[in-house]
């Protein structure tokens, strides 16, 4: 009954990047429920985190004064207790906590250069906070060492669309399925990560669409799969070719296309030759005539789709394997139409909108290169004579190894947590432990925190008023709620008033002004204005005049690059980083699970979750499990070349008997501690979803 909150306050869920739109309730300066409202990626419908993950915010952990690392702290480490970390900080005001920040920055810079500081942001935050951190970094330390999360989610999806398609961003919303007839859904796990999707895709499957679900591990959505292809781990490149391979010597391909719109396709057709589905058959354990069925399917469909998740993109082959589904499409057609397109699942809740605006190593806002003379002409214009450094950046896991190596000796870490999300976590911890200054900003006391030099307590996103995008290109608008906790401020305002102690000449004194500034750089967002957004609640950017609502599909009438051409790149099969022997038998796979969320650092404070899901865990296939003599709810121990963790097991036919899952929420197992850090050579994101492991009963 409204009568029971003081206030109902629109805005955008906390979590994934489905970016559901909430109503959020408010009674005695507190958020009492949150219900789903009419928007445009949810129409009132939401998952079990959107919906019962709130009460976060006003955990006891949450951070409500600046802390400063005692002069006599014990070493750092993740030996901080968040209930009584005072052995190893104490408070402090936010005028010597700043200062302490800017001095312990500002005299790296002097000291070493620019290069010994760099910044990691965050896809939790808004678009003007992220576009402010970047810009923190570039600006203030005259390079591009400045990285987030999208590194360890779909930078390689994002290489792969940018070399072949010319935008980084979906070519139709994840809605458009509503026209299509056929669904491709690769390396996704929809109903787990991003659940109100699901809902569309089973509505989807229930008025006659033929869903195809290509994946190493069995999805709930399989039951409503007309296709379960369960293809050995890392083959992707191998079922994908083998699947081209049908439709070019089928010749089941749409000509007319190929011609209008692409380029490259003969030199494409000659490779995709040696692809056939019976030799590809052995290395992906699909046989042949399934491969063949599929293929037809898909060129045979009158509007079809493809989505793909982390399971495309967290492999050293992550890039060739966007490529090849952009291929796929290509070569049938599928892009540009109502019900056709190309849609990689986004994670958090921004991270879309935080690579629209910069927080990326080699490209300005709107994915402008560094290496363009004349975007860091209009940067320098912008930024009132900065000099934007031509050369690309240093991405996530290449700065750690940079702090590992004592060549970077700061960072500014805002509302990201290395110290569980990096690959081979424990080479992240040391790196961490042994920087000179490290400024965190946070709303808890994170693993990361941890290594703290200074902790900048931040606000959370039903504590601030912003813009976030997420993963249908919806720019859309979080609305202030509740205040922060205690003396916990906006990011945004720590990042300005950190940016005026180290010596930048900047003045925002609200997110309006820094998202009209944003508009200066960024054409994505022509004729989305703020007025629009308070208004209208989302406008899908490319936005042709202020009645437009945004354009769902696009690329109807060609592409953003060279001719309005789209790319034909050719993909070859590459082994993961580190196959199974004797020593390290099986394959580790991590991801998330409904409840949690990323590194657990919210989600494991809602009440609710944590009620539902308070375990570590992982998942066997029950012959594994008898193998090793484990009841289902045993505990089993995981180890890889990087080190060991113990986990409670569940038994799970979805997945294959040589492999584990382990969701990487936990730090009591943290899942990072056993993964590989080999890197994809152009996405440069790690290889999180194929591992050596060898199980054992605990
Ligand atoms: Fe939030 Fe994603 Fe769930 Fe929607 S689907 S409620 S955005 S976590």
């Amino acid at each position: 009954d409204s009568k029971d909150f003081d206030e109902e306050v629109k805005s955008v869920c906390p979590f994934c990047g489905v970016g559901c739109q909430v109503s959020v309730k408010v009674k005695d300066g507190k958020v009492r429920n949150v219900e789903g409202i009419n928007g445009p990626a949810n129409e009132g419908r939401l998952c079990v985190k959107g919906r019962f993950g709130f009460d976060y915010i006003h955990h006891p952990h949450r951070l409500t004064k600046p802390l400063i690392r005692r002069s006599d702290a014990p070493e750092k480490g993740l030996n901080v207790d968040p209930n009584n970390p005072w052995t190893h900080f104490r408070e402090a005001t936010w005028e010597e906590a700043m200062e302490k920040a800017a001095h312990g920055l500002g005299d790296l810079r002097s000291y070493y250069g620019g290069t010994s500081v760099a910044g990691f942001g965050s896809a939790k935050c808004t678009n003007e906070e992220a576009y402010l951190f970047q810009k923190f970094i570039r600006q203030g330390f005259g390079h591009n060492n400045v990285d987030h999360c999208t590194r360890l989610c779909h930078a390689s999806s994002v290489a792969a669309l940018m070399e072949n398609v010319g935008s980084g961003a979906v070519t139709a919303s994840f809605n458009e399925i509503e026209n299509a007839d056929l669904a491709i859904v690769i390396g996704a796990n929809p109903t787990e990560n991003h659940p109100v999707t699901a809902t569309y895709f089973k509505q989807f499957t229930k008025r006659g669409g033929e869903l195809i679900i290509l994946d190493p591990r069995g999805t709930a959505m399989k039951r409503h799969a007309k296709h379960m292809l369960q293809f050995r781990p890392g083959t992707d490149v191998a079922l994908l070719n083998a699947i081209m391979n049908v439709i070019v010597e089928e010749k089941l391909y749409d000509r007319q296309y190929i011609e209008g719109f692409t380029e490259g396709f003969f030199e494409f057709r000659d490779h995709i030759r040696a692809f056939t589905p019976e030799r590809m058959s052995e290395l992906c354990g699909i046989d042949a005539e399934t491969i063949k069925t599929v293929a037809r399917s898909y060129a045979g469909a009158q509007r079809a789709m493809i989505f793909w998740g982390m399971g495309v993109s967290q492999h050293i082959h992550g890039t060739d394997n966007s490529r090849c589904l952009i291929s796929l499409a290509l070569l049938c057609g599928q892009v540009g139409r109502s019900g056709t397109g190309l849609h990689p699942l986004r994670g958090q809740n921004n991270v879309q909108g935080a690579s629209d605006a910069g927080l990326i190593p080699q490209v300005m806002p709107d994915y402008q290169p560094v290496t363009d003379g004349e975007v860091r002409e209009l940067f320098k214009h912008i930024w009132r004579g900065t000099e934007i450094q031509a050369a690309p950046g240093l991405t996530v896991v290449e700065i750690m190894d940079r702090v590992y190596r004592g060549e970077i000796k700061g960072m500014y870490i805002l509302g990201e947590n290395p110290a569980m999300s990096d690959p081979d976590v424990e080479h992240a911890r040391k790196a961490l432990a042994q920087l000179d200054h490290l400024v965190v900003q946070d709303i808890f006391l994170t693993e990361t925190a941890n290594y703290a030099d200074v902790i900048l307590p931040a606000s959370a996103l039903p504590e601030k008023t912003g813009t976030v995008t997420n993963t249908n290109r919806q720019v859309q608008m979080v609305r202030k709620a509740v205040n922060p906790p205690g003396e916990a401020r906006e990011d945004w305002q720590i990042i300005v008033d950190l940016a005026r102690r180290i010596g930048l000449d900047w003045d925002y004194d609200d997110p309006r002004e820094i998202f009209d500034e944003m508009k200066m750089s960024m054409r994505s967002l022509h004729h989305i204005t703020w007025k629009r957004l308070e208004t209208e609640s989302a406008v899908t950017y490319p936005c042709s005049g202020p009645d437009d609502p945004g354009q769902a599909v696009v690329f109807g009438d060609g592409f953003p690059r060279r001719a309005g051409r789209a790319k034909f790149t050719p993909a070859r099969v590459t082994p993961p980083a580190e196959m199974p022997d004797d020593s390290f038998p099986m394959i580790l796979t991590t991801g998330r699970q409904l409840e949690h969320w990323h590194t657990g650092s919210m989600t494991r404070r809602a009440s609710v979750l944590d009620a539902m899901e308070p375990e570590a865990n992982c998942s066997l296939h029950p012959s594994t499990l008898r193998k090793l003599g484990v009841e289902p709810g045993g505990h089993v121990r995981l180890t890889t070349r990087r080190g060991s963790v113990e986990v409670m097991a569940r038994a799970d036919r979805a997945v294959a008997p040589d492999m584990v899952f382990l969701p990487f929420a936990y730090v009591e197992a943290a899942a990072n501690i056993l993964t590989n850090p080999a890197l994809d050579p152009f996405g440069k994101i790690p290889e999180f979803k194929f591992s050596a492991v060898r199980v054992e009963k605990a």
